[in-house]
């Protein structure tokens, strides 16, 4: 039984990949709902670490965000008191049009463009890296083992719970590669809910964390020599019969022709949306060849140094493996905003079966080792190497304009190089140390 008032929290995942809002008492929910909180356009050009980039907006115009009920968590003290409610929203204009730069707007956009243009719907998982700090897990020897696995597990059963408690499922929970280092992963949901879902965890896996006195980070590399944490996207596709439709058994790899449109407008797009996938400085330290993340803009056969990768899967019954047959997109982190990432996927993807485009040539070898020649006589380049490359390639990229917007455009190439003035002269390693206290 609650002792006080409650406060609910609405709050947006915003461009910089933070989850920012208002609370109300409890009471005004239902007020809520309709109204919203205010919200100032300006603070979409807050970047990562506080510091307002140029904002076409100043100091002028409001705006609403509505909590939506179906993307909320709530955390209860051992009581049973919440002590945490939160719900996620989108952000409107006060006519009630979804605002240009909401990041969830944009998402469902994006989504409602896949089904105007292909009647697809999507089936989407995020699998999500991270590293502990204050005392779990730190041993060598312990990548993959039960042993790691045990230092970590009374915050992994604690993941567990609150993800049940919140209407999240469960899928794994290992000791990953890197030092104090974990993967959770869950099961898929529709577009929507999987990128609400995929802001949730992030939170739930912070509070577990912190509820031990220790600290989940979700940078995307903690320290230029050592492994990143990645945010690996698995998508698939389904008919207007909600019937899943990536896989053909009859095609060599196993995609249908569909599939392999989608796939193609992913990895032809990719240097242009990149920027969005892996929005952060040291994004790039962790983008580089034998990292198993992802260094070219290649479709890989079970391959886990793709930027996307067909998915092994593991059953024999037709019908499932329809079903479990997926793309992976592994050149993400957790510093964006899962809406933006999933919807620059989703464009990319819907673009490719707009234009038809055949499939990738598909790669199951180590394209560090091939030379540009080689390279492009696949298809294949290599990704941006910096934050400001890819800004490049976003910025010439002619597409994004007709998939976000131009107002969202610009304010995205200002945010980020706003965020790049704050880090000038620092080294990769000071860099990382920044974003480890953000993300
Ligand atoms: N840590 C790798 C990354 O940065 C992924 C390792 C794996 O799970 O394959 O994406
Ligand atoms: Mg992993």
């Amino acid at each position: 039984m609650a002792s006080s008032e409650q406060i609910i929290m609405a709050c947006c995942a915003d461009v910089a990949g933070q989850v920012r809002g208002k609370g109300f008492p409890e009471s005004d929910l239902p007020l809520r709902l309709q109204r919203g909180v205010g919200w100032t356009p300006t603070n979409v050009q807050i970047t990562c670490f506080d510091v307002i980039a140029d904002s076409p907006f100043g100091a002028l115009g409001d705006l609403a965000l509505i909590p939506d009920p179906t993307a909320a968590w709530v955390i209860h003290d051992p009581t049973g008191d919440p002590v945490e409610h939160v719900m996620l929203g989108d952000i409107r204009t006060l006519e009630g049009e979804p605002w240009e730069c909401c990041t969830r707007s944009i998402l469902k956009a994006a989504l409602r463009r896949l089904q105007e243009v292909a009647q697809l719907t999507t089936t989407v998982a995020f699998e999500h890296e991270f590293q502990v700090s204050g005392g779990v897990a730190g041993d060598s020897g312990s990548a993959y083992s039960l042993a790691g696995a045990r230092s970590g597990a009374a915050m992994g059963r604690r993941i567990f719970q609150l993800m049940a408690r919140n209407g999240l499922r469960p899928d794994t929970f290992m000791k990953e590669f890197g030092a104090d280092q974990f993967e959770v992963t869950m099961k898929p949901a529709d577009g929507l809910a999987a990128a609400d879902r995929a802001v949730i965890l992030r939170e739930l896996v912070r509070v577990a964390a912190r509820e031990r006195d220790q600290r989940a980070s979700f940078t995307p590399i903690r320290d230029p020599s050592g492994v990143g944490n990645g945010v690996h996207v698995h998508v698939s596709l389904n008919d207007s019969d909600g019937q899943p439709t990536t896989h053909d058994p009859e095609s060599a790899t196993g995609l249908s022709a569909l599939a392999a449109s989608f796939a193609a407008g992913i990895t032809t797009f990719l240097p242009g949306i990149l920027a969005l996938l892996a929005p952060s400085a040291i994004s790039y330290l962790r983008l580089t060849p034998h990292r198993w993340s992802a260094a070219f803009n290649n479709l890989g056969l079970r391959d886990r140094e793709a930027s996307v990768r067909i998915c092994p899967v593991t059953s024999l019954d037709p019908l499932a493996i329809a079903r479990q047959f997926n793309l992976e997109v592994r050149a993400c982190d957790a510093a964006a905003s899962p809406y933006l990432q999933l919807a620059a996927i989703i464009h990319a993807g819907t673009e490719g079966i707009a234009r038809n485009l055949p499939a990738p040539t598909v790669t199951e070898a180590d394209l560090s080792t091939m030379d540009g020649s080689e390279l492009a006589g696949m298809g294949i380049t290599r990704l941006p190497t910096s934050l400001e490359v890819a800004l490049e390639a976003f910025a010439a990229e002619g597409c994004i304009v007709e998939w976000f917007g131009q107002t969202f455009r610009d304010v995205y190439l200002s945010h980020k190089h706003g965020e790049l003035a704050v880090l000038e002269g620092l080294s990769p390693e000071e860099m990382c140390a920044r974003y480890l206290a953000v993300y």
